[in-house]
Order: C-alpha cells, then sequence, then structure tokens
C-alpha cells in the first residue's frame, strides 16, 4: 500500500490572485483560441468551451444555440443515425465545426459513428469517452478509430494522471479529457472510493500532454464562471460543463410541473435514470454512479452562456490577459480556507 503526500487541489481550494493590468474593459478580452491539432492535423478556433456529452444537456438544440457564440457542443451518442441524418443536412458550416460527434466502444458504436462523419466533412471532432479512461479497451478503440479517420480530432477520456494522458495520445487521440468524480451528478467517488481533485488533475494533464502537443478538456466539476476560469488558468484547453449548462430551453431534459413550479429533470450517464432510459436498467454487476436531480427551469442558454464567458473575461482583466490564451501564464493560484461569503444564503 502508498501513499502519495503531495497535497492534491480542487477549484474550492484556490482562489486565483489579481495582477497589474492594462487592460481597461473585460470587452478588450478575447475569448477565442485557435489550435492545430497533433494527429489530425487540423486547424480550429473559437470559444473553448464544451456542453457534456449528456442527454439533459447536449441536444441539437444546445448546439444550434452554442454554435452562435463560438461554443462547442459533445452532442450526445443517444441520437439514431437517422436523426443525425436530419440534423447535419439542416444546418450550416458555422454550427457543424462546433460539433463534436460522441461515441461508446462497442462495434456497433464505431459502425454508428463512422456513418455519422461521413454525412458532412464539417464533422471533425468525435468524442470518446467511458468512466474509466485506464482501460486497456479505450486506447484499443483510439487507435482503431485513428487509423479508420486520419483527419478527425479525436478526443478521449476519461484519466486523471499524465501517465495515461500520454498513453491515449500515443494512440491517436489529439486532446484527452480529464475528469474522475467531479461532477455534479456523478457518484463515483462514494460509490468506489476513486477520484482526483479536479484542479490538480487538470494541472498535472495539461502538462503531460502539452509535453507532446497535445491538448485537454478539464470535464466536470465547474460550478459558477470563477470554476470556469480557474480550469482555465490551471491549463485546460477546453472546458466541459454538464451541470452549469443543464435546464434551460435547449437541454433536452425532461420538464416537469411541481409545486406550480417548471422543474427540468437532470441526470448523470450512469445513473439509474440513464440506465433505464438507454439500457433497458442498471445491470445485475454494476450500481449506478450518477444521481437524477430536478432543476428549477432556467430558460435559454443564451443568457447562461453569455454570463459565463463575462466571467471569465473578467478573470482575465483581473490578471492581466488580453486573451484567453495568456490566462495560464498570467494565473498565480492561492491556496484558501474561504471561498464566497454566505452570509445572505
Ligand atoms: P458537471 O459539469 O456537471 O460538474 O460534470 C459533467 C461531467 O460529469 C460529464 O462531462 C461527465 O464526465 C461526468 N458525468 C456525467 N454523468 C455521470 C455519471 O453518471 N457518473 C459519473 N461518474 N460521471 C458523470
Amino acid at each position: 500500500m502508498r501513499i502519495e503526500q503531495d497535497l492534491k487541489l480542487g477549484f474550492k481550494d484556490v482562489l486565483i490572485r489579481p495582477k497589474r493590468s492594462t487592460l481597461k474593459s473585460r470587452s478588450q478580452v478575447d475569448l477565442n483560441r485557435q489550435f492545430t491539432f497533433k494527429h489530425s492535423g487540423k486547424t480550429w478556433s473559437g470559444v473553448p468551451i464544451i456542453a457534456a456529452n449528456m442527454d439533459s444537456v447536449a441536444s441539437f438544440k444546445m448546439a444550434i444555440s452554442l454554435a452562435k457564440h463560438n461554443v462547442m457542443t459533445a452532442v450526445h451518442k443517444h441520437y439514431s443515425v437517422e436523426q443525425w441524418g436530419e440534423f447535419v443536412s439542416s444546418q450550416t458550416a458555422d454550427v457543424l465545426k462546433h460539433v463534436m460527434v460522441s461515441s461508446g466502444t462497442s462495434d456497433a458504436d464505431f459502425i454508428k459513428l463512422s456513418e455519422i462523419l461521413a454525412m458532412s466533412e464539417e464533422l471533425n471532432f468525435i468524442c470518446i469517452d467511458i468512466a474509466n479512461g485506464y482501460s486497456e479497451h479505450l486506447v484499443d478503440y483510439v487507435r482503431k478509430v485513428r487509423q479508420a479517420h486520419p483527419q478527425a480530432v479525436i478526443s478521449a477520456g476519461n484519466v486523471v494522471t499524465g501517465d495515461m494522458v500520454e498513453e491515449l495520445i500515443i494512440a491517436g487521440a489529439d486532446i484527452v479529457k480529464v475528469g474522475i468524480g467531479p461532477g455534479s451528478v456523478c457518484t463515483t467517488r462514494v460509490k468506489t472510493g476513486v477520484g482526483y481533485p479536479q484542479l490538480s488533475a487538470i494541472i498535472e494533464c495539461a502538462d503531460a500532454a502539452h509535453g507532446l502537443g497535445g491538448q485537454i478538456i478539464g470535464d466536470g466539476g465547474c460550478s459558477c464562471a470563477g470554476d470556469v476560469a480557474k480550469a482555465f488558468g490551471g491549463g485546460a484547453d477546453f472546458v466541459m460543463l454538464g451541470g452549469m449548462l443543464a435546464g434551460h430551453e435547449q437541454s433536452g431534459g425532461e420538464v416537469i410541473e411541481q409545486d406550480g413550479k417548471m422543474m427540468v429533470k437532470f441526470y448523470g450517464m450512469s445513473s439509474q435514470s440513464a440506465m433505464d432510459k438507454h439500457s433497458g436498467g442498471v445491470a445485475k454487476y454494476r450500481a449506478a454512479e450518477g444521481k437524477t436531480v430536478l432543476l428549477p427551469f432556467r430558460g435559454s442558454v443564451d443568457n447562461t452562456i453569455n454570463d459565463i464567458m463575462g466571467g471569465v473575461r473578467s478573470t482575465c482583466t483581473y490578471v492581466g490577459a488580453a486573451s484567453l490564451k495568456e490566462l495560464t501564464k498570467r494565473t498565480t493560484f492561492i491556496r484558501v480556507q474561504e471561498q464566497e461569503n454566505n452570509v445572505y444564503g
């Protein structure tokens, strides 16, 4: 048995220290980034925030709305090929270039993924994720997808340590998805005792990925715009959001009336709700590792995404970063034992 003594940190353990800045207004801050991906060679520019591949977050409607803000959507994997066909034929290149196609790792998933990618040259991003990205099966699948789709931008995960980031990049991933256990509707840490504080995971995995010319997505655990800024400050190239984008008109969750209030169902992709819906229930050998919650209906996602981007722009002005790219370099975290003042709840 081994105990690592290094302290690992989550978003709530730090704040970002302000620095002298010549920026006069947050309107001067550019949140767009441009990346050229290691294996695919493709170049992409946009705001590197991604709606999480969950069926009560990343719907086609979400993709259409977020594309207007240059933001990505990892459209969930439960749409049929026919539904994809209708979506792709009705959308412009501007929307499709902000879409990731999500895939599981079975043979059927592989066939479906290839059919969807064949629908448009603008569909370039693939999001392959399984709960435990340490499985050899994932590495083999990434290799297979890379071979079949050399031009595609492949993101794969989820992992939380540099060794596995390197293995996935070497196997053909351009981007590695980082996060085990921090998600808002995730119960992995209580069900299994496994996890890694998300800010440290981002810092360590970004270092490993950047050393090989790859990128990472900080996935899960952001509960406010400040957390998104901390994820970018820690070195995340992309930040993926589930809960923060759930509960909206575009999220695709079931709307329920409760005590005269409109509520929206939001659940983890390994929750009982998701498995009942997509896999005919929870298999006997496994436990659900996700929660189901009801959120107050939040209207259009436009307001929320503007609020998140406004917050991150403001972070940039506090540390003197004229563009998001500079934020990591200009970030100094301070360890804290307090966050916001909760005197009024
Ligand atoms: P959030 O932004 O809501 O904090 O986190 C979103 C992330 O939580 C997703 O992108 C995914 O990685 C993770 N996630 C989604 N559903 C589940 C689940 O049922 N169980 C676990 N362990 N993680 C989940």
